[in-house]
């Protein structure tokens, strides 16, 4: 009886695995035929210093503009295809999108950098920094130097061997590295000796509570503190507010992206937002709090 039950429990159970299985392989072909359907769009988010109020570029983010669910945002298609080929397919369309983007920007004499996000299953490729070295002689006017990789700390990289090979073969080609959700992972310290990287990101979930009496605020200042020590640039995701900006001055961040600056927004709209945000009027009040 007992184990006629469990048998039964087992059949249900890998009867569900078989149609999350089937759902996750038929979302990725989703995927590959939305870009091949050219349903892919890239927005940007501002990356601002915070000292000057400088813009220093932005940071590339995927949106799906699906035909009958409407524009998706990654968090509804990524995780689910982050193994498979298709995110490889993805990964690619966004880099050659942004050095399309960077050679635009230095046509029109704009020294921005673009940042993308490098998926795990990319880097485990290990041709990976051969075709980027393709990828960049193709478009000539796009200065690797622009163009920045967001790793994430993951654990699937720590599984991979030689991912720190790669990433030094790709910081040869001139290219910046920066590691992204920096804190979230449990390995944080031992990634800032393995990748060579030139910046980090700190988490938007540590500076959206910068300002609670939380040890968030404590984790913030413990990372910029590691940054000045290992020579890192260093970006604060999820600047909601002037006040979350002004206290990263304080302690020391560079850079800051977020909804208090500026949403994602479609690529065409940016140099009109840049025009805009370098006008004095529009941000005198956040270089006047932050330099003051
Ligand atoms: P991420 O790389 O950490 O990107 C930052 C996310 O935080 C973006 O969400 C952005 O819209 C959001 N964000 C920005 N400012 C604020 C803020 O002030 N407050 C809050 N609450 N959120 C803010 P988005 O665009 O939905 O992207 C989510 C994640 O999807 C990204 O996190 C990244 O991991 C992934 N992703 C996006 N585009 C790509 C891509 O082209 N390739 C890969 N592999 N992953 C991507
Ligand atoms: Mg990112
Ligand atoms: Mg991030
Ligand atoms: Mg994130």
């Amino acid at each position: 009886q007992a184990k006629q039950s469990g048998k039964n429990r087992y059949c249900r159970f890998d009867a569900q695995l078989d149609r999350e299985q089937r759902a996750r392989r038929s979302l990725s072909q989703a995927v590959i035929e939305g870009i091949e359907r050219e349903e892919l769009r890239l927005y940007l988010q501002p990356r601002v210093e915070l000292a000057s109020g400088r813009i220093e570029g932005a940071e590339a983010l995927v949106r799906w503009r699906h035909p009958t669910r409407g524009l998706l945002a990654p968090g509804a298609f990524i995780p689910a295809i982050e193994n498979d080929e298709a995110i490889v397919r993805l990964g690619d369309w966004v880099l050659e999108r942004a050095l399309a983007l960077l050679t635009d920007w230095t046509r029109q004499g704009r020294d921005w950098l673009v940042s993308v996000n490098v998926a795990p299953r990319q880097l485990l490729d290990p041709t990976f920094p051969r075709q980027l070295e393709e990828r960049l002689a193709r478009y000539p006017d796009a200065a690797p130097q622009r163009l920045e990789l967001e790793i994430v700390e993951s654990s699937a990289l720590d599984a991979g061997l030689g991912i720190e090979q790669l990433m030094t073969q790709c910081r040869a080609l001139g290219v910046r590295l920066s590691i992204d959700d920096f804190g979230s992972g449990y390995s944080s310290l031992a990634y800032l000796k393995r990748v060579p990287a030139h910046a980090i990101k700190i988490d938007q979930a540590f500076v959206i509570h910068l300002l609670d009496e939380t040890d968030d605020s404590r984790i913030v200042e413990a990372v910029l503190e590691l940054a000045r020590t290992f020579d890192l640039h260093c970006v604060a995701e999820g600047v909601e507010t002037l006040e979350h900006g002004e206290y990263l001055l304080r302690l020391g961040a560079d850079v800051a992206q977020g909804y208090g600056i500026a949403h994602p927004m479609p690529q065409a709209d940016f140099t009109n937002w840049a025009l805009r945000w370098q006008h004095p009027s529009q941000w005198a009040r956040w270089r006047d709090t932050l330099t003051n």
